[in-house]
């Protein structure tokens, strides 16, 4: 039988985190249901996060544990736990207590009542983050809104609830490179959002340096946006204008007569043919983002279903 909710929770080199985890995370869930499990995912630590994880099973039977080879990053970590979740619903969050998992009832609750399938966990306070985290962090969500588009939430992060329904669709999906932030919300499931403030990381460093930061942005944008692909087009078409601009000069200098054989003819066919270059550069992005779209298989519309209707499609008669 399938649990009522599954708790995926990626780890990199979290041994220090994992006994305050476990003593927020138990009580929080046993105060929920009995009817959970707990789905760790161990990145490919090179510390003793996975023999922690196995000692904690001993005596914490909902537990389970997917050792990842080597280190696959967080969202594949994640896509790993999403995978082998069983639960009827499924709650993301991090190892190092930055998510309080006191919230996950309210999460879950809200759902059920409103018959939800995301539960988005909103960062309502970042104090505790670092400047440069809050900064990078801010022009980010900018960033993803205008180019992904305004349906992007601000501040939601990878701490949210899921239905079997959003698991299933996610899952299905035959993306490699899935960032979660922004695949969800494009899904376009009925969502609400529970806010909470962001703690601060409870033991060892951030498992998120520069380089991989600056992966997830580059993820986020040519997962989602084809505007690099399109950048070919817009420069073809501007060095077409600057082009007859100088086409009008060149001639101009040939008739005025001040010029060396040969110039004026040179001149406009490498302007001539270096636009149209970039132009069939453009036209050739134009199809690749059509592959590209193509195959990532996203549903390209979504049909509303109004409160009522969602209530019944979720309660067996
Ligand atoms: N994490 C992971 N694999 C990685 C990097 C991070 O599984 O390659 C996990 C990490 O253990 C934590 C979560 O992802 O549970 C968020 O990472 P972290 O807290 O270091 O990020 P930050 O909060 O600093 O952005
Ligand atoms: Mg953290």
């Amino acid at each position: 039988m399938a649990p009522l909710l599954s708790v995926v929770v990626p780890m990199y080199n979290e041994q220090d985190a994992l006994g305050p985890l476990t003593d927020r995370l138990r009580p929080a869930l046993d105060a929920i249901t009995a009817d959970y499990e707990v789905v760790a995912v161990d990145d490919g630590s090179t510390d003793g996060t996975a023999r922690q994880v196995a000692e904690l099973m001993a005596d914490w039977p909902q537990v389970r544990l997917i050792r990842l080879r080597r280190n696959a990053g967080h969202q594949a970590a994640l896509t790993a736990g999403l995978h082998r979740a069983r639960g009827e619903y499924v709650v993301s969050i991090d190892a190092d207590l930055q998510d309080p998992p006191e919230k996950i009832g309210e999460m879950l609750a809200l759902a059920r009542r409103d018959h939800l399938d995301v539960v988005y966990g909103v960062r309502a306070d970042r104090g505790t983050d670092t400047v440069f985290k809050r900064s990078t962090a801010g022009a980010y969500y900018v960033l993803m809104r205008r180019l992904v588009g305004s349906w992007v939430p601000r501040d939601a992060g990878d701490f949210r609830l899921l239905s079997r329904t959003a698991v299933d669709a996610l899952t299905a999906l035959p993306d490699h490179q899935p960032v979660y932030r922004l695949l969800v919300p494009a899904l376009g499931f009925p969502s609400g959002t529970v806010r909470y403030v962001r703690e601060e990381r409870v033991a060892g460093t951030t498992k998120y340096p520069v380089g991989k930061m600056i992966r997830l942005a580059v993820d986020s944008v040519t997962n989602f946006s084809a505007a690099p692909l399109r950048l070919a087009t817009w420069l073809g078409v501007l060095s077409f204008c600057g082009c007859l601009v100088m086409i009008v000069f060149g001639v101009v200098v040939y008739a005025v007569g001040s010029t060396v054989p040969g110039w004026t003819s040179l001149f406009v066919a490498v302007l001539f043919l270096g636009a149209l270059q970039l132009t069939c550069l453009g036209l050739l992005g134009e199809y690749v983002a059509r592959i590209y779209s193509t195959v990532q298989a996203r549903p390209t519309y979504h049909i509303g279903t109004d409160t009522a209707a969602r209530a019944e499609e979720k309660t067996p008669a």
